[in-house]
């Protein structure tokens, strides 16, 4: 395909270059042309001294040596005048010679069928000549400069895809052992969360080719356009392994297939994401080609892109804490004349909800803000009103989180946090964070529930204390009901209710399984029950009162600690994310004061 085009376009030139001699050397050898009326009045007074006539084509020379043509409307009645003048003439027939008539008609023959095989490419699905950016996208970039060390803040990501740069690296140590190569990876995070960075990244530090476009850029007028080109991408690609195709925004080709809708646009769409899982489950995992994907909204990606063998990889680019943001303000600042002394930690922590694109944006922007004063350093007060521009645009898309947010987020995660600590037998904090992910605000990362293991009663409950403590501290706090719990409460209710129907745990039920096989305890509603109404109202009693002694012994732990509640809150506030150990440090500051505290007490009575 490829080569045809280059052919078409080769003749295309040629043909143009010969017409174009042509035409000069015409004009080279054709003499001066005159008028009529001139050439009779030269011939009249005896100028000419021979002719040559070829058709109605006059040519000539003059006494004095000078050539020239011109054109005899009617040699008929010429020819006497000539005779009589005593011209020597010489004539030939109209008919052109053999090899101009040749040219003549091969040329535009050339012209035409250049063109046509510039055209063909087009009608049959693949980037027009016309578009030659377009056609260059399928070129690889070798992008040896991005590194991981370009991207800041999102080391957990950076562990992952290393195995990746690894096979990137040396395919055959793998493949030899008959290892499977994932084959894509898709990275899931807000816009500007540094996604395409980090996918320019494997390619810089495996220093494979790169291939990049968007997902929209798939999408066609004309059915079938998007199909053909994911097969071209993945030809070019396959001939230039090892090498990483990045497609950004997916969403655009990978949602969910309606299967009804049957819109131009959809089936269009629908051929394209076919023909990407067809791309990616036919070729052979020793081919060393990376699919990386990029979405910020994975709950609409169609499920198959997700299966085994495709984007089984799934990492998640959250959007940075203070931390992460300091990291890539370093980045960023190398960049630039800045001044020393500015501490890049104290304008992290003045930016919460600001992804990598908005940080990078905001040193640029602080630059530019120096440069307009004429000063040979960037400094503090630059960064301070190049933030406010920011947040004054940003603002108006909401995407900052409002401080009132992060409050009530802050209390929130504090409370799981809080309740899980005060139980025995809970999982282990791991990781608590208020940087919004998805559509969740804040997250308190314990171990996952899973079926696999054993779980005591106690366990269970405590697990519904933990998840309900987020919503109790947000009530005592700030008397407020939010949203923001949803996905606690219906996870409580999961648990509660196993507990009773599936797990025999209740008192008044008793060790009976009311489970249904293959049903969703969340949607038993309208299905044929096992059992009676009055054993229904009992699950339905007793699953209430699981979850209502829950909340109260939440609410009475969160009392019981209420100064721990506002201490670590205000700890979330700062930091953003806390790992235990930072959890823990202000744990025992707050134990050391309520120790005194009790001390205190003790003494007055
Ligand atoms: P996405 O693809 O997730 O929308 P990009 O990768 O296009 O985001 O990020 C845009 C720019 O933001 C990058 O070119 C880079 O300058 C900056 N950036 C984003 N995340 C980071 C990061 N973690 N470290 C350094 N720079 C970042
Ligand atoms: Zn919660």
């Amino acid at each position: 395909m490829k080569n045809q085009i280059q052919l078409g376009l080769l003749i295309f030139t040629i043909a143009c270059v010969i017409l174009l001699g042509y035409n000069v050397y015409l004009r080279e050898i054709t003499p001066p042309e005159q008028t009529y009326t001139e050439f009779i009045t030269s011939l009249q007074q005896g100028e000419i001294i021979n002719v040559h006539l070829r058709g109605s084509q006059v040519t000539g020379e003059y006494a004095s040596g000078k050539k020239f043509s011109s054109y005899a409307p009617d040699v008929a009645s010429l020819l006497p005048q000539l005779l009589e003048k005593n011209i020597h003439i010489s004539a030939e027939p109209e008919a052109e010679k053999g090899i101009v008539t040749f040219f003549k008609f091969l040329l535009p023959m050339s012209m035409l069928y250049g063109a046509w095989l510039v055209f063909k490419r087009k009608s049959s699905g693949s980037s027009s000549a016309f578009n030659l950016g377009r056609h260059s996208r399928f070129t690889p970039v070798k992008s040896d400069r991005v590194t991981f060390r370009d991207v800041a803040g999102i080391s957990e990501a950076k562990v992952e895809l290393l195995e990746i740069v690894e096979f990137l690296k040396q395919p055959e140590k793998y493949s030899r052992l008959g290892a499977k190569i994932p084959k894509g990876v898709l990275l899931q995070g807000a816009p500007g969360t540094g996604k395409t960075l980090l996918a320019k990244a494997i390619a810089g530090e495996a220093s494979v080719s790169f291939f990049s476009l968007g997902g929209s850029d798939f999408v066609e007028m004309f059915v079938g356009v998007g199909a053909s080109r994911v097969r071209d991408l993945f030809a070019e690609a396959k001939r230039s392994a090892p090498c990483i195709i990045f497609i950004d925004e997916i969403d655009a080709i990978g949602g969910k297939r309606s299967g009804n809708t049957a819109t131009g646009a959809n089936d269009e769409r629908e051929q394209t994401l076919n023909a990407l899982l067809v791309e990616m489950d036919g070729f052979s995992s020793d081919k060393a080609v990376i699919v990386v994907a990029a979405t910020n909204r994975p709950d609409i990606l169609d499920p198959a892109l997700m299966r085994p063998g495709r984007f089984d990889r799934q990492i998640t680019i959250a959007l940075p804490d203070v931390k992460g943001r300091t990291k890539i303000l370093g980045v960023h600042a190398q960049q630039i004349a800045m001044d020393k002394s500015i501490d890049l930690a104290a304008i992290a922590r003045s930016v919460p909800g600001f992804s990598g694109a908005e940080i990078a944006n905001l040193v640029n922007e602080a630059a530019l803000m120096a440069g307009r004063k004429n000063k040979k350093k960037v400094e503090l007060i630059d960064f301070e009103e190049a933030k406010d521009k920011i947040i004054m645009g940003l603002e108006q898309k909401s995407i900052v989180v409002s401080e009132q947010n992060r409050r009530v987020t802050a209390y929130h995660e504090a409370g799981h946090a809080i309740v899980g600590m005060m139980l025995e037998e809970t999982d282990p904090l791991h990781k608590i964070t208020i940087i919004p992910r998805g559509r969740a605000m804040g997250l308190t990362q314990h171990l996952p529930l899973d079926d696999q293991h054993t779980y005591s009663r106690e366990y269970l409950v405590n697990r519904i204390k933990t998840l309900l403590g987020g919503r109790v501290a947000e009530t005592l706090v700030f008397n407020r009901l939010t949203t923001g719990a949803s996905n606690d409460i219906t996870m409580a209710t999961e648990i509660a209710t196993r507990l009773v129907c599936e797990w025999g745990m209740s008192s008044s039920i008793g060790p009976i399984s009311y489970r249904m096989e293959n049903e969703s305890f969340l949607s038993h509603a309208g299905s044929s029950k096992p059992y009676s109404e009055v054993t229904a109202e009992k699950i339905d009693n007793e699953i209430t009162s699981v979850i209502s002694e829950c909340y109260e012994e939440a609410e009475k732990i969160l009392r019981k600690h209420n100064k721990f509640l506002h201490k670590f809150a205000e700890a979330l506030l700062i930091n953003e994310t806390m790992d235990a150990e930072e959890v823990d440090i202000v744990f025992r500051s707050y134990v050391r004061e309520r120790k005194v505290e009790l001390e205190l007490s003790g003494k007055r009575s």
